[in-house]
């Protein structure tokens, strides 16, 4: 076993762990029910919408991403941020198809489908990427500056590509990217996309757990343009994989997407409540609200803050000393908990470095490369 809890594993994004969400999990385990309707176990369902909204109060979401707000909006569980992703792009992939068809009925489906573009940064994590060969839509990589997506660039591509007789229905804005944690101008790429009518879905899986500090959110700024959002509450916020949360403003376009509905699936109650199978991928799923309701009722709002906020103080320890060593520089800004940073000089120096680390089979990190610039993360 490689053991991700060690304090000296230092690889990747972690992934989070904690007794009450162990202890909820083998709840789980012990009810083993299946809720892919509502009516397939109540409170399964019940619960999942309750803590989606917990938990978007947190975070300040704004309100129409909210069960509680009486609209259309509303969170689920996923259990990954890619499936988020996926789910997302399939969903404005549907909507866009849908509006095209009603402007020209003269097209059939299979030329709409070739004209759609989506977009995200050369940053994006390669899940964003994969959704695109997943969904069958070409995607397009915008060149970022300072690793993040400016809204300007953002609208260039957009631009050409109406241009070229395209038609751009999707964008991916990263919050904290997999690389160096850079944040993508959700404020302006917001803006270009609800001027171009093009779905934006913001991927903040490692650190959207920050926002439930307020001292953070300035770097969600935004938001309220976004069409979803999701973060990963197992990588950070004290909660075992998998928990990946997703709010949509309007989920409708997702669940007629997905809808099929034998009759073995329908009940006397459908409309009342979500029927979270037209929500994902799979039919099947876990009691996941479990483990976020112990993770939240046990440690409180406060005390998610402390943890979040310590280990950002470790990365700015960590960043500091880099920094007032001659032999190291820092490859990007620390944000969050992650620290990028270099021996001075060649990448092959730097290479040699993690192989020693690594080979020595006590810490254990994993690099990076932006612009040919090779790190340690
Ligand atoms: N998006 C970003 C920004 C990530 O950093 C990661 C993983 O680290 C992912 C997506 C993929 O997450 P998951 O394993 O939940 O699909």
């Amino acid at each position: 076993v490689t053991h991700w809890h060690s304090p000296k594993f230092h690889a990747y994004f972690p992934t989070a762990n904690s007794y009450p969400a162990i202890v909820a999990d083998m709840l789980s385990g012990a009810i083993a029910c299946i809720g892919f309707t509502w009516i397939a176990s109540p409170a399964c369902t019940e619960l999942e919408v309750a803590m989606m909204d917990w938990l978007g109060k947190m975070l300040d979401l704004p309100a129409e991403f909210l069960a509680s707000s009486g609209g259309k909006g509303g969170g689920v569980i996923q259990g990954t941020a890619s499936e988020s992703t996926l789910v997302a792009l399939l969903g404005a992939k549907a909507k866009k198809l849908q509006e095209v068809k009603a402007e020209h009925p003269e097209w059939d489906e299979h030329t709409i489908i070739g004209k759609l573009v989506g977009y995200c940064s050369d940053q994006a994590h390669s899940s964003v990427e994969r959704a695109g060969l997943l969904g069958g839509i070409k995607l397009r990589s915008v060149k970022s500056e300072n690793n993040r997506l400016r809204g300007d660039a953002l609208e260039k591509a957009i631009e050409q590509d109406l241009a070229d007789g395209l038609i751009p229905f999707y964008a991916v804005v990263t919050l904290g990217t997999t690389n160096s944690c850079a944040f993508d101008r959700l404020d302006e790429c917001g803006v270009v996309g609800n001027k171009h009518n093009v779905w934006i879905h913001v991927d903040a899986a490692y650190a959207g757990s920050a926002f439930i500090c307020p001292e953070y959110r300035h770097l969600m700024k935004g938001m309220e343009r976004a069409d979803s959002f999701n973060f990963n509450p197992h990588k950070w916020m004290l909660v075992n994989f998998d928990c990946s949360a997703m709010w949509l403003k309007d989920p409708s376009w997702v669940v007629n997407a997905f809808n099929v509905d034998p009759l073995y699936l329908k009940h006397d109650m459908q409309g009342s409540a979500p029927d979270y199978r037209h929500w994902q991928i799979p039919l099947g799923r876990r009691f996941r609200a479990l483990k976020l309701w112990f993770v939240l009722r046990l440690y409180g709002v406060e005390n998610l803050q402390a943890h979040i906020r310590r280990h950002c103080n470790f990365a700015k320890q960590f960043g500091d000393l880099c920094v007032q060593d001659s032999r190291f520089e820092l490859a990007a800004e620390v944000n969050m908990g992650l620290v990028c940073f270099r021996l001075k000089g060649t990448n092959e120096r730097n290479e040699a470095l993690l192989k020693r680390i690594n080979g020595r089979g006590n810490i254990h990190m994993v690099p990076a490369k932006i612009n040919g610039v090779y790190f340690l993360r």
